[in-house]
């Protein structure tokens, strides 16, 4: 709003049974910006997506959304705001068509901004009366996103988008999300495990290993120093 950082995350630590899973946990997102969060298995990559928004709730920090603090007891709120989650799982129904998809993502139908949304993914265009069930996974992918964006997000935080994707799709996919980014005005985080072609996406990266923050900074520093990437990535705590 005032050209500040739409998503700052300070200090979160959360995690299940009382048992921290992340650790002080601290970045921001600003506008048309793509921050990427990497990290082996378990790392605490899905569980910092689900505490931002509430949905593992916060032993400590404070979550800020659009310059004013989120109440992460209200996760609808966050969402209202435009602040949103895209989970790995897709969130789709295999017997609906795709246009149905679109129709159930949209509480009032506007048909400029479904659209201007086909239009950043025109394999969409003609697979509209297709039932999503038959859809490549690629395709299926780029229907959560498209339906993510028809509400005009602020900030869009995508789960392992790549999950069980072939390399090539990811390849082709994950620049669109940088021109999405770039041309709306959106914030990005992408959890991803797909290291190299995440960080050529992104302009900053947050490396997380055993809940912790083990190295972050410039997507292109990064880029130039794959052996600390490597060796934060695989280290042992
Ligand atoms: P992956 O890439 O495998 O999804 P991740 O980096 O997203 O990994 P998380 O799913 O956030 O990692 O898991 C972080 C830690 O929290 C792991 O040790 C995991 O076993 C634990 N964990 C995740 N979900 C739960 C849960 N519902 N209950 C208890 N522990 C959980």
């Amino acid at each position: 709003p005032d050209g500040g950082p739409l998503l700052v995350v300070d200090g979160l630590t959360a995690g299940y049974n009382g048992v921290p899973a992340i650790r002080d946990l601290s970045f921001t997102v600003g506008a048309g910006e793509v921050v990427s969060v990497l990290g082996p298995n378990g790392a605490g990559k899905t569980t910092s997506l689900l505490a931002i928004v509430g949905l593992v709730p916060p032993m400590a920090g404070s979550v800020t959304a659009l310059g004013r603090p989120v109440n992460v007891r209200r996760p609808h709120e966050l969402a209202r705001r435009g602040v949103l989650l895209v989970p790995d799982d897709r969130g789709i129904f295999p017997g609906l068509t795709v246009r149905d998809h679109f129709r159930l993502a949209q509480r009032r139908q506007d048909p400029a901004r479904e659209a201007a949304v086909l239009d950043r993914f025109p394999a969409l265009k003609g697979l509209l009366g297709r039932r999503v069930g038959l859809c490549s996974g690629g395709e299926q992918q780029m229907l959560t996103i498209a339906k993510a964006l028809l509400g005009r997000p602020r900030v869009l935080m995508i789960d392992e988008m790549s999950l069980g994707l072939a390399p090539k799709i990811v390849q082709e996919m994950l620049p669109s999300i940088r021109a999405l980014a770039r041309e709306e005005g959106i914030g990005v985080v992408l959890v991803e495990q797909h290291i190299e072609l995440a960080l050529s996406v992104s302009d900053r990266g947050v490396i997380l290993n055993h809940g912790r923050v083990v190295l972050e900074g410039a997507a292109r520093d990064l880029l130039a120093h794959r052996d600390q990437v490597e060796a934060a990535y695989f280290g042992a705590d």
